[in-house]
């Protein structure tokens, strides 16, 4: 029986609405996975690149940026680390949360920071929409789960559409994000704030300008990796 005459037999609704998994089924079966990791032919990140993930080290990096108290990442974003979070963003591993939430989760067992709640980097809702989920609230989930402190994503909210960072030069990345955040019933609370990559950092300057704005007295971030 062919697909059309089984959706025929199902009334108005096509196939594919009423199953959306095979969707996905048969576009992996066209197109199969490839690892972000090797590129061999196989899931969207490899057990040998997870492996190989797993034996990375856990870096204590400290950047300085403008009206965030402290900004720690787990490593420089090169090699496996930068791949493992090509795929967890682009490539629709959401899977990878776990191991680069653990990394997040060692680095603040050794920097031991009072905040009383954590935030998640927002993603505009187009973004949000083409991806299926904010990789940064992924993390902070799982975080927030492994170390007993609140997250709350409602905190922070994108005010408007921004183009992609990484597409973009330095000073561009300013004016891209400028304004581009606004911060409810923070009063009081000392935030940190979970990204998965720290470039310029202009996004984590706009995200603490509009959390103290709204009354925060610490804002600290923590990523998953640092470029530059
Ligand atoms: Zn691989």
């Amino acid at each position: 029986m062919s697909l059309l005459a089984v959706d025929n037999l199902l009334g108005s609704s096509s196939l594919v609405e009423r199953m959306p998994g095979l969707t996905a089924w048969l576009k992996d079966l066209v197109f199969p996975p490839t690892c972000g990791g090797c590129g061999r032919v196989d899931y969207q990140f490899c057990a040998v690149c997870a492996e190989k993930l797993a034996l990375l080290p856990v870096e204590y990096r400290e950047h300085h940026v403008e009206t965030v108290d402290a900004v720690f990442a787990t490593g420089r974003h090169a090699g496996i680390l930068a791949d493992a979070i090509r795929a967890f963003k682009y490539a629709g591993a959401p899977q990878l949360a776990e191991p680069l939430a653990a990394r997040l989760d060692a680095l603040l067992t050794r920097q031991l920071l009072s905040v009383d709640v954590l935030v998640p980097v927002p993603l505009s809702g187009q973004r949000l929409v083409e991806r299926g989920y904010n990789q940064s609230e992924l993390l902070a989930k799982r975080l927030s789960e492994a170390r007993g402190i609140s997250c709350n994503p409602s905190l922070l909210r994108r005010v408007r559409h921004t183009e992609k960072q990484a597409q973009l030069s330095g000073v561009e990345r300013n004016q891209n994000v400028e304004g581009a955040f606004a911060a409810d019933g923070a009063h009081g609370l000392s935030v940190l704030l979970i990204d998965d990559v720290v470039t310029t950092g202009s996004t984590l300057r706009e995200c603490a300008s509009a959390l103290r704005n709204k009354g925060a007295t610490a804002v600290y971030a923590i990523a998953v990796s640092a470029s530059g």
